[in-house]
């Protein structure tokens, strides 16, 4: 059997962070087991439902990496399929048509609240003759679920979890505008979809007991089901905005890379032994459904955050550059000559950011006039331009190559009878404007003699 997960977000909003991990577990089930990963956009309700959503679900994958298979299959477009479902449990005689009017409901629930009983569809048309339909009612259409026994499924998440028939009622499959509910929906596209495994939150655990039933009475075997639990906040609260709850396009903005959202979320509620850098292929060999925790886990944005460095260190130079080129470029255009220096210097940025915006304020002085923060400013006052000012001649004549930038500091510092920590403080202020810049003499080397010396020279004349 060849697996096929899928992934059906509903678009009222952005593809937030437990959908993205909801999306990397189906995907990497699927590479996993050398099987197919389908996007279905469930976009049945009407009135939530926005082109805008779509785009930014669809835009959220895309740079998460999660690439599906096929085109996406939406939903709201399938409801002929969903009616003829319906009306084929009806010729069979699993679903009837209800004539129970919307005040009925009401008086009903009303009852069953008044009496302390649960509250549901009571069967009143399920045996009734539809020779009593009253005239001018349009009927919706219920199945006809079982009502003695139970229903039990075999959550690859949760274990087996059983409920008693006799506690679900009659779901509506099509309401009496014609329109197909949610649940016929889902379960119609997931059996033409071909779908295998279904993993999603456990919010939709409820759900699935329904599904399961409906399922069966098409005559259909259900998919696997893998109930994920929800991700939480780091106080252990439901995760909220004030968490973190954001669109992956947030994550993106706050300068994160793909690829550590992605170790992260998987990280999140799954385990390899004491692996926590995990590459996309060991993760494709590794994912299993099975293994997913049972116990919500709790979002952790210092964790997130010292991942992306990581991967920030590991990426490539010239893609980092690519990267953080449009943020530098808020400020004004970067000029091919300080293009250059970027690529020179990004060993020496990378290994000291953990966000892309970190990276690219870091880098600003490779590509804009320096400015000086106060403790630069207070190192130049304190002698450091007099200090400059001397050094320059010695550094006219000296190749800006970080071996001989190295031995001219420390030949320097014998001569003039002074520590290296004395000599070089000067020269990061000016040529950095900040004390907080890569190593200087790979700066130095990276800037190259020319410019160098310009802002030396610029400083010193103060
Ligand atoms: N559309 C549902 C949601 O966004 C998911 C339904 C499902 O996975 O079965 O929560």
């Amino acid at each position: 059997m060849t697996v096929v997960t899928r992934f059906a977000p509903s678009p009222t909003g952005y593809l937030h962070i437990g959908g993205a991990r909801t999306a990397l577990y189906n995907y990497l089930y699927a590479k996993h087991t050398g099987g197919q990963f389908l996007l279905r956009i469930e976009d049945t309700d009407r009135a939530r439902s926005t082109q805008g959503a779509i785009d930014a679900i669809i835009e959220g994958l895309h740079w998460m990496g999660l690439h599906w298979d096929g085109e996406p299959v939406f939903q709201f477009a399938r409801a002929d399929k969903h009616r003829a479902a319906a009306e084929q449990l009806l010729s069979e005689g699993k679903a009837y048509r209800c004539y129970a009017t919307p005040e009925d409901l009401t008086a009903m629930r009303e009852e069953q609240k008044a009496k302390g009983l649960p509250i549901r569809y009571d069967g009143r048309w399920r045996d009734r003759d539809p020779k009593d339909a009253p005239a001018g009612v349009k009927p919706s259409i219920r199945l006809r679920a079982p009502q003695d026994g139970e229903t039990m499924i075999h959550d690859l998440v949760q274990g087996p979890v059983t409920v008693a028939n006799a506690q679900l009622d009659d779901m509506v499959l099509l309401r009496s505008d014609g329109t197909p509910t949610y649940m016929l929906a889902v379960v119609v596209d997931d059996i033409d979809m071909g779908i295998t495994h279904v993993i999603r939150g456990d919010d939709h655990l409820n759900n699935a007991f329904r599904q399961y039933q409906l399922i069966t009475a098409l005559g259909k075997t259900a998919p696997q089901y893998g109930h994920i639990p929800l991700i939480h906040g780091a106080d252990g609260a439901k995760l909220s905005k004030r968490h973190g709850a954001l669109g992956v396009e947030a994550y993106r903005d706050m300068g994160f890379l793909p690829e550590a959202l992605r170790n992260y979320l998987l990280r999140l509620g799954w385990g390899h032994g004491d692996a926590e850098i995990i590459s996309d292929a060991e993760a494709a060999a590794w994912f299993d459904v099975v293994n997913v925790g049972r116990s919500p886990s709790r979002f952790d944005m210092d964790k997130l955050t010292n991942l992306n460095g990581h991967y920030i260190r590991a990426a490539d130079d010239t893609r980092l550059v690519d990267l953080i080129l449009p943020l530098l470029e808020k400020t004004g255009p970067v000029a091919p000559a300080n293009l250059a220096f970027l690529k020179r210097g990004m060993p020496g940025l990378k290994a000291r950011a953990k966000t892309l915006n970190e990276l690219a304020e870091s880098a600003a002085f490779y590509v804009r006039p320096v400015t000086f923060d106060d403790k630069a400013k207070a190192t130049l006052a304190d002698g450091g331009k007099a200090a400059l000012a001397a050094m320059i001649p010695a550094l006219e004549s000296t190749p800006w190559t970080h071996d001989a930038l190295e031995q001219w500091s420390k030949a320097y510092a014998e001569q003039t009878g002074q520590k290296l920590g004395k000599i070089l403080p000067p020269l990061r202020a000016a040529l950095c404007g900040t004390m907080n810049s890569p190593a200087i003499l790979e700066v130095m080397e990276v800037l190259g003699k020319d410019e160098g010396l310009g802002r030396l020279r610029a400083v010193a004349a103060l």
